[in-house]
Order: C-alpha cells, then sequence, then structure tokens
C-alpha cells in the first residue's frame, strides 16, 4: 500500500519505518505537529527528522509552521483532556492530506509510544479513516520501543526528553507535578 506515516519525531519514526518497509509499502512521513513547543524545540526535532529522511532516503512531507497558537487555541481551558486533541489535530490533518494526495492508507508513530493513550489513538484513527474514506493501518508498534531508542542512540541522534507541548515540558521539569502523572497507557503491551 501507498502509506502516509505521521511521524511526530525521527526517533520515534525509526521502528515504524522498518516494520513498514519490511511489509514493502510505499511510505511517506508526514510532520504536522503544532504541539511542539517552544520554537527552537520545534525546530530541532524537525531538523534531526529531516536529517534522517535524508540519510535515511525516505520522502517527507513537513508543515514547516509553527503552530503554538493553533495549539492553544484548541486546548486551553481544556488542559486535563489535552492529549486527545492534541492527537485528533495531528490526525484529522494526516487524514486529509492522505485522503487529497491519493494514499491508501496512514498511519501514525504515535502508536510506537508507550506514554501515549494507544486506545483513544487507534479510535480516532477509526473514526478519521471512516471519514475520509481511507484505510488505517494498524500495528502495536510498541513492541518495538527498545529497538527504537537502540537506534536513535546509535544513529547519534537528538532525543527529546518531554512529549511536545508546554505543559509536558513543565510536567517534565516540576517533580511535584510529575507525581501526579498518569502511568504509560501498557493495557496493550
Ligand atoms: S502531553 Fe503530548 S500528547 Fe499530550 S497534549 Fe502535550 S504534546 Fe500532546
Amino acid at each position: 500500500m501507498n502509506i502516509l506515516l505521521h511521524t511526530c519525531c525521527g526517533p520515534c519514526t525509526i521502528y515504524p519505518l522498518s516494520v513498514l518497509r519490511a511489509e514493502n509499502h510505499l511510505v511517506t512521513a508526514y510532520f504536522n505537529n503544532p504541539n511542539i513547543h517552544p520554537y527552537k524545540e520545534f525546530k530541532r526535532r524537525l531538523t534531526t527528522l529531516k536529517e534522517y529522511a535524508q540519510a535515511d532516503k525516505f520522502p517527507l512531507v513537513a508543515e514547516e509552521g509553527y503552530g503554538l497558537t493553533e495549539f492553544l487555541q484548541q486546548v486551553v481551558f481544556k488542559e486535563k483532556s489535552r492529549c486527545p486533541i492534541c492527537y485528533e489535530m495531528r490526525l484529522q490533518k494526516t487524514a486529509e492530506y492522505a485522503a487529497k494526495n491519493g494514499f491508501d492508507a496512514f498511519t501514525t508513530t504515535l502508536l510506537y509510544s508507550r506514554y501515549q493513550n494507544h486506545s483513544v489513538i487507534i479510535n480516532i484513527c477509526n473514526k478519521l479513516a471512516e471519514l475520509y474514506s481511507l484505510s488505517f493501518y494498524y500495528q502495536d508498534f510498541r513492541i518495538g520501543w527498545q529497538q527504537g531508542i537502540d537506534l536513535s542512540i546509535e544513529k547519534d541522534m537528538y532525543r527529546q526528553p518531554y512529549c511536545g507541548c508546554i505543559y509536558s515540558e513543565q510536567e517534565r521539569y516540576d517533580k511535584s507535578l510529575r507525581k501526579k502523572k498518569p502511568k504509560p497507557d501498557t493495557k496493550q503491551l
């Protein structure tokens, strides 16, 4: 299949890309992440991904605009339930791009992360697949979690220390908030 892979960053792309390539799919990476802040962090993750795409020779479509305002407009006053909004914001753009550009299917590197809500992501993708008449390629990429980490270290990639938004940056560095953070969604592992 001709698959559009929504990608949040370089390190998280490694394992899902290897799986899709091993199954002989044509893969295009799609970077659309208004949730990454602040600006220098956004640029750093994007630059890392571009360098990886060039080195590993896969096509990359990148939405390069910094989406702080767009992101905040959707999550302010809903901070405690911001993650599903954040997933949908990015995945909706992915499905829309895939439909407009003749892809058979879409998927996302968010399915690789042990720290995202796997079942919520699946539900959103299924809904978008129906809406845009596309296939949603599902695989539990979390089984390759350590393999992806090891390869990203081997490739000397920049590895970010927090999820992306300014709230997650605060949680990463504020010990009192970190204690309250829910455990990773591992129930499907
Ligand atoms: S913690 Fe991560 S998934 Fe949740 S809103 Fe922030 S960037 Fe998005």
